[in-house]
């Protein structure tokens, strides 16, 4: 068969993009090569619906010992009880949990989409707001932070089933103890979606929500470095605590309605070249050289939060404890969009994000949503956070010089060349 140049090309150009740019995206990082290399195998070729020693099909011998290591593995690294590796992405691990523990049309409590939170947490445009009811709550407006007495108030309104905690863009750690207070007192199931902490959760460098939330959903390729992907974890909450029953009425163990949320409920066969690249990263995450890692990955975003706020930039609630920032553009005279747009003409990569209270559509913006996992996994450390707020800023303040960008373009080019990313 003949080479497919096209898409192999485009491929190659895709990685020059990638070596050639400042990565700041805050969901993005870059895997290492045995993650990469474990992704693109024959693993790929193989079905394996069921879970390990319990399939649909034969010759799983091998993907189950692969899909075993794996489940160990993340149970190693963030001391859970339980875990099903399976959801191919995050937000397929929240509808298997939504799936598993609610019924269309009973009530769910999340953070609001415009304050920081995710699609998945009820938003109207996805499943999660179109199946079940949902409601919400945010952040106050003066602190930028979330007000946890507030979120009890809501909840004793709302009366919800399941309250979900976690966000795309919050840059604060959460108070799990109180919500599993404020779940327990309104019955109801709570849920962590820990997408963007989890490599400061499993390295306890973040509160542990596995203590307190009776399931805990997260993605496997944002701070926690893996292939793309999802997963789902329980700490200890195995009992089912509402008597939550199968569709023939008989009372199961929370792991085993999860488990069937994954798999028959919304996915069919498992990836399991993706399950052996996620073997592959929880491994790396338990090692000394992540730990060492994740702990640059926070002093990095706190040296680039402050020395944005040296320049008179505005971030919500003014700092951070994880790796990312969310910064309020109006005071520049910016939006989200010309600010992206700009930038990448520069070779940066940030996102346009909606800030709390935002009088912007989601197309412009008020905001910007930086984050420092994949420049640190690249190697940058807190002198070049300076560096990188000084060019960000020679942009933002030029945004109509052309001339100007390409210069800083070209700086950002050669400055990269010195940090080769693939071998
Ligand atoms: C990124 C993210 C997700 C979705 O992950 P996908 O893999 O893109 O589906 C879910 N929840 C939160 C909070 C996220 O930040």
């Amino acid at each position: 068969m003949q080479q497919d140049h096209i898409i192999f090309d485009l491929i190659k150009k895709e990685r020059t993009r990638q070596e050639s740019g400042l990565e700041l995206i805050a969901s993005e990082n870059f895997v290492s090569q045995q993650v990469l290399d474990a992704m693109g195998t024959v693993l790929t070729n193989k079905y394996a619906e069921g879970l390990p020693g319990k399939r649909y099909y034969g010759g799983c011998e091998v993907v189950d010992e692969i899909e075993t290591l794996a489940i160990d593995r993340i149970r190693e690294l963030f001391g859970a009880e339980w875990a099903n590796v399976q959801p191919h992405s995050g937000a397929q691990a929240n509808a298997a949990v939504m799936l598993a523990l609610l019924k269309p049309g009973d009530k769910i409590l999340g953070f609001d989409l415009s304050h920081g939170g995710h699609l998945t947490h009820g938003s109207p445009v996805n499943f999660s707001g179109k199946l079940y009811q949902p409601a919400f709550y945010g952040v106050d407006k003066n602190t930028g932070r979330i007000d946890w007495d507030e979120v009890g108030r809501i909840a004793a309104r709302e009366k919800p089933k399941l309250i979900i905690c976690g966000a795309s863009a919050y840059s604060r750690d959460w108070n799990y103890k109180q919500l599993r207070e404020i779940a327990d007192t309104n019955q109801a199931l709570l849920m962590a979606d820990i997408a963007h902490p989890a490599g400061f959760i499993a390295r306890k460098i973040l509160e542990d929500p596995l203590k307190y939330c009776h399931v805990v959903t997260t993605t496997t390729h944002k701070t926690l470095r893996g292939p793309r992907g999802g997963l789902i974890m329980m700490g200890k909450d195995f009992e089912n605590p509402f008597g939550l029953k199968t569709p023939k009425g008989k009372i199961r163990m929370m792991s085993s309605l999860l488990d069937s949320g994954v798999f028959p409920g919304t996915q069919g066969g498992p990836l399991e070249h993706v399950i052996a690249a996620k073997a592959v990263a929880f491994q790396e995450a338990l090692s000394d050289d992540f730990l060492k890692y994740i702990r640059q990955v926070q002093k990095n975003a706190r040296k680039m939060a402050e020395q944005f706020m040296k320049k008179g930039y505005k971030i919500i609630s003014d700092g951070t404890d994880n790796h990312l920032m969310l910064i309020d553009l109006r005071s520049r005279d910016l939006n989200g969009k010309q600010a992206e747009d700009a930038l990448i003409r520069a070779d940066i990569t940030i996102n346009k994000n909606m800030v709390p209270f935002d009088d912007k559509s989601p197309f412009v913006t008020s905001g910007m949503r930086l984050g420092t996992a994949a420049v640190t996994t690249r190697g940058l450390l807190e002198d070049d956070m300076i560096k990188i707020v000084e060019l960000i800023d020679q942009v933002l303040s030029n945004i109509d010089r052309e001339g100007l960008i390409l210069d800083v373009k070209k700086e950002v080019n050669d400055w990269m060349s010195q940090y080769p990313l693939f071998k």
